[in-house]
């Protein structure tokens, strides 16, 4: 069944924000945003008829547009709070303080829903950074142990000390909130879209459809999308890999129990007991679009469960993943003084 909050969500066109399609009408109502307060404070009795017949109506790309127009007005610190604690709620070993202390600004990455892509930057400790590290989780909203492991390594990236000083991070914990936050969770996002099957690789033209026809036979939890990059939460993602320039992208899953790698060598051996296993690659994944078209090694995490990991788990692959980056770490450019400079 389709909840209260998906038919809001599709009402977006007619100014509800985000907040109102994640079912909180009480931080809608302290919400700055005028109309948000109005309908979320209907919305509980039943759908105005507007609303249900946004909700008969496939989503457009106008809508789309107009959601994210919301979202940037609605995207307040508060509003990260009430996040948080929704996200807590879906994601087993999250607590929603360790979510509001993760220092996620809402930059301006939204999702098909208009819910902001928070990211965290952290810089490098010592100055320039000598290596950039991309992390995202959730790509897939039903693996909720990537969102946790991602938030637990921001944590620890907080604390680097020696060569670790020297390596910037930009961390997405959640790429896919929309299909989080959807009841069920789904894997793929608002559009149906299997957001790991949308990336514009060389051959997504050629083979990404034939592909979900005859090898997963019309799987709806891969569907690849009408064409690359169709959704916005690919689109920015790509942004990030233009602007950024990660030197590794990590990409967090479940619930295989394997660490794939694409692009570059060297690959590690294995992260804790997660061990190498390349898979091959799909069109339109991130692995074959980051590894083989950008050029930057993708490390693609396949935890054992997609709904939890362990504290000591954790710990053992952010050890071994400092190992592997250290040996990648550029040594620092020695500046000598020039006599009179
Ligand atoms: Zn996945």
């Amino acid at each position: 069944m389709r909840t209260r909050g998906w038919r809001l969500a599709t009402s977006v066109a007619a100014g509800v924000s985000w907040l109102a399609w994640l079912g909180w009408p009480e931080v809608a109502a302290g919400a700055r945003h005028p109309v948000a307060h109005k309908a979320a404070a209907k919305a509980p009795a039943k759908a105005a008829p507007a609303a249900s017949a946004a909700a008969k109506a496939p989503a457009k790309p106008a809508s789309a547009a107009a959601s994210a127009s919301a979202a940037a007005s609605a995207a307040t610190s508060a509003d990260l709070g009430a996040w948080c604690k929704t996200l807590s709620a879906h994601v087993p070993s999250l607590p929603a303080a360790q979510c509001q202390t993760a220092g996620l600004s809402a930059g301006d990455g939204r999702s098909v829903r208009g819910v902001p892509l928070w990211v965290r930057d952290l810089p490098a400790a010592g100055g320039a950074p000598r290596f950039k590290v991309l992390l995202l989780g959730g790509i897939h909203g039903d693996e909720f142990a990537s969102v946790a492991l991602v938030f637990d390594w921001i944590a620890r990236s907080r604390a680097a000390v020696g060569a670790a000083t020297a390596v910037a991070w930009r961390v997405v914990p959640v790429v896919n909130p929309d299909g989080l936050m959807h009841a069920p969770a789904t894997r793929v996002n608002a559009r149906g879209v299997d957001l790991n099957r949308n990336f514009p690789t060389n051959d997504w033209a050629r083979d990404a459809q034939p592909y979900w026809v005859k090898q997963t036979r019309r799987d709806p939890r891969r569907f690849p999308g009408p064409k690359a990059m169709s959704e916005p939460e690919t689109q920015w993602i790509q942004r990030q890999i233009e602007q950024f320039h990660p030197d590794l992208i990590v990409s967090v899953h479940a619930p295989y129990g394997l660490l794939d790698f694409d692009g570059p060598p060297p690959a590690p051996r294995r992260l804790g007991d997660l061990q190498l296993d390349p898979v091959g690659i799909y069109p339109g994944s991130l692995g074959n679009y980051g590894g083989l078209v950008k050029r930057v090694p993708v490390m693609t995490l396949e935890l054992k469960s997609a709904r939890e990991v362990g504290e000591v788990e954790r710990a053992a692959m952010w050890l071994d993943l400092q190992r592997w980056i250290a040996t990648r770490v550029p040594a620092p450019v020695v500046r000598t003084a020039r006599a009179g400079a």
